[in-house]
Parts: C-alpha cells; sequence; structure tokens
C-alpha cells in the first residue's frame, strides 16, 4: 500500500509502498479517506530536536484522519465493516493506575499513532478498537478527520467553565482558533485571540474571536482598555508555546483566573511567579483528548450548530503531499487535507 513515511534522518517526507498492517485479535483495519497534517507533522517534517529524539526510522507517520472499517480481530465487539471511524491516537496501556480508573489520557505509558508505531499516512491503518470512535452520520468526512486537534482544542476549552466569561486565546493556530469557536458557541462574553500572523487572526475572526490581537503591532493591555475590559481575563486558553504569550497572558488574568496549557514550549520556560501566587491562579496542563469524554462532546457541539468548516482551507490529493506540507509550513493555512480515495 502507499504511505506517507519518515525514511532519513533529515528534513523531508516520502511516499513509500509498505506491506498492508495485519489486525491483532483486538484491532481494527482501517481503510483512510482522508488525512489531515498537524504541527507535529510538520516538526518530524522539519527534523527538529523533538524528532530527532523520538521518531524512530523509517516510520509511517500522521494520526489525524478518517476510514472506513474493512476488518477486524475475533475479539472485537461494537464495530461492523462500514462503519466510518476516526480514532484517538494515544495508544494507552490499560493497566495503570488512571487507565483501570477511567483516566486514560493520564496514561503514564502512552503510545503515539504516527509517533511510536506506524501512522495514518497511508491506505489502511490498525489500531486498537478501543481507540476507535464511529462518527455520525450528519459530520462530514472533512471534519471527521479533524477530530484530533479539535479535540485538544475541545478539551482545552472545556476545562474551565466559560459561560458568561471573558477568554484570553494565546496563539491563533489550527487549535487556538477551533478553540475561540468552541468558546463563542458555548456561550463566552469576549474572546480575545492574539498571534503575530494576519492570515490567521482572520480566520479566528471569521470563527467567533471576539477580537483579534496583532502583538507585533498592538498591545492587549491597550486593547482590552478598548473593549472595556476593567479587570481581566476570567480563564485563559495558552495554545502558542510562546514565552512572551504567555507572560503576557499571566499580566492579563484577572485573579482567580484559570488557565489551560496546551501549547508546547521547545524548553524551559521562565515567568514571573508572583503573578500565578498573589493572582491566585490556577495552571492546568493539557495533554491529548479526554477519553473518550471530548470525543462525543465535540460531535455534540458540531450536531449543536458548532461551524467548524472555515478552518478547513486546503484539500489535495496525497499524490500532491508536498504541496500540502508546503503549504502548512507557509503559515497561510487553516488545516489542511489529504485525500487518499
Ligand atoms: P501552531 O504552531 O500552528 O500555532 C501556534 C501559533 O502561535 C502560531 O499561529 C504562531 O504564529 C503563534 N504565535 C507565535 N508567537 C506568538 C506570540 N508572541 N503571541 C501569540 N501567538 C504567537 O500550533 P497548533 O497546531 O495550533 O497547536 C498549538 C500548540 O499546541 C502548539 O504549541 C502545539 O505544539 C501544541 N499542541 C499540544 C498538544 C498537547 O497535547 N498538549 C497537542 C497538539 C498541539
Ligand atoms: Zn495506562
Amino acid at each position: 500500500m502507499k504511505a506517507l513515511s519518515k525514511l532519513k534522518s533529515e528534513p523531508g517526507i516520502w511516499m513509500t509502498d509498505v506491506e498492508i498492517p495485519e489486525p491483532g485479535h483486538n484491532d481494527l483495519l482501517i481503510k483512510i479517506r482522508k488525512t489531515a497534517i498537524c504541527g507535529t507533522d510538520m516538526h518530524i517534517y522539519h527534523w527538529d530536536e523533538w524528532s530527532q529524539k523520538t521518531i524512530p526510522v523509517p516510520m509511517v507517520v500522521g494520526h489525524e484522519y478518517v476510514g472506513e472499517v474493512v476488518g477486524m480481530g475475533q475479539e472485537v465487539a461494537g464495530f461492523k465493516v462500514g462503519d466510518r471511524v476516526s480514532g484517538e491516537g494515544h495508544i494507552t496501556c490499560g493497566h495503570c493506575r488512571n487507565c483501570r480508573a477511567g483516566r486514560r489520557h493520564l496514561c503514564r505509558n502512552t503510545y503515539g499513532v504516527g509517533v511510536d508505531r506506524q501512522g495514518a499516512f497511508a491506505e489502511y491503518l490498525v489500531i486498537p478498537a478501543l481507540n476507535a470512535f464511529k462518527i455520525p452520520d450528519n459530520i462530514s468526512d472533512e471534519l471527521a478527520s479533524i477530530f484530533d486537534p479539535f479535540g485538544n482544542a475541545v478539551h482545552t476549552a472545556l476545562s474551565f467553565d466559560l459561560v458568561g466569561e471573558d477568554v484570553l486565546i494565546t496563539g491563533a493556530g489550527p487549535i487556538g482558533i477551533m478553540a475561540a469557536a468552541v468558546a463563542r458557541h458555548v456561550g463566552a462574553r469576549h474572546v480575545v485571540i492574539t498571534d503575530i500572523n494576519e492570515y490567521r487572526l482572520n480566520l479566528a475572526k471569521k470563527m467567533g474571536a471576539t477580537r483579534t490581537v496583532n502583538v507585533s503591532r498592538e498591545k492587549l493591555s491597550d486593547v482590552m482598555k478598548d473593549i472595556g475590559m476593567t479587570e481581566g481575563f476570567d480563564v485563559g486558553l495558552e495554545m502558542s508555546g510562546v514565552a512572551v504569550a504567555f507572560r503576557d497572558m499571566l499580566s492579563a488574568m484577572n485573579h482567580g483566573g484559570k488557565i489551560a496549557m496546551l501549547g508546547i514550549p521547545p524548553g524551559e520556560m521562565a515567568i514571573d511567579w508572583s503573578q500565578v501566587i498573589f493572582k491566585g491562579l490556577i495552571l492546568k496542563g493539557i495533554y491529548g483528548r479526554e477519553m473518550f469524554e471530548t470525543w462525543y462532546k465535540m460531535a455534540s457541539l458540531i450536531q449543536s450548530g458548532l461551524d467548524l468548516s472555515p478552518i478547513i482551507t486546503h484539500q489535495f490529493s496525497v499524490d500532491d503531499f508536498q504541496t500540502g506540507f508546503d503549504t502548512m509550513g507557509s503559515g497561510e493555512s487553516g488545516k489542511v487535507i489529504l485525500n487518499w480515495q
């Protein structure tokens, strides 16, 4: 089968021909219809320090997808051939304390699809049936293929009560933008989002941000005055992984504010801890999606009218994968989808 692989320890990604994977007793065999390119795939593409430490070569990459069940192991229950599924990319151990308590997103023995084991940028994918999520009929393949990053947005955004609250999002990448859409949909008042990329801020505006802030030109504190905020933000969603953005957020929070942190800083990040202490802030780290509460909520949010479609800005045939990666790397895109059929 065709698969996009990391073949060499250098920047790039290559189309290869590999064996169709065999499902084990508890696995599904999924025929892939659409995949989306994640920021993580871009790190692997560029072969940064993290990828060099993490990715064994050769490796079929990718973990954002939708497909159709075409086979399964003998122990699988609850799925049938023809089911349309996406899947949770974190494969958890099932035997640690958190797994046994149903808190699988906190499993200490997590493996990543397309990171530690064969990924979804291929004609076929094998995952444990436990990790698959059936897509309701009224949700399109396009949207289903971005459930993984949408789940990051939903998990982060719904970590704290947003109803009637003022929300600050730092970083208008695809995940930050989707978080803005969710915050607005569930009833936040001000949804302010920062970035340095005008294309993405425009997209954020289209999708529900009430105010965008290009921090290379405007100061967040001026914008807060401008929109009549006299105290500070109630909830912060850190989605840039950039130290200066996080520091801005800390100063813009109201006392008693709550911050959910998804963005991954490249290294250690110094902050003024007195902001956290004297403001009584609560910080929560976010990894992945809750299994599987986040997945059910994603479907419900779309079914209750959340329109995510503008985030999908580009679609290519997988034969044009290089254009897809170049587009994603340009910063002038939302989600980029590759079609496998
Ligand atoms: P992305 O890189 O596309 O988005 C980050 C955005 O931050 C970019 O648009 C960038 O222009 C912006 N930015 C840069 N400097 C800024 C500044 N000073 N102020 C405000 N914004 C600034 O990434 P994404 O795919 O949207 O993901 C968001 C973050 O979440 C990334 O750091 C990613 O690594 C991380 N992530 C974490 C998890 C997890 O499980 N914790 C999962 C997926 C992604
Ligand atoms: Zn576990």
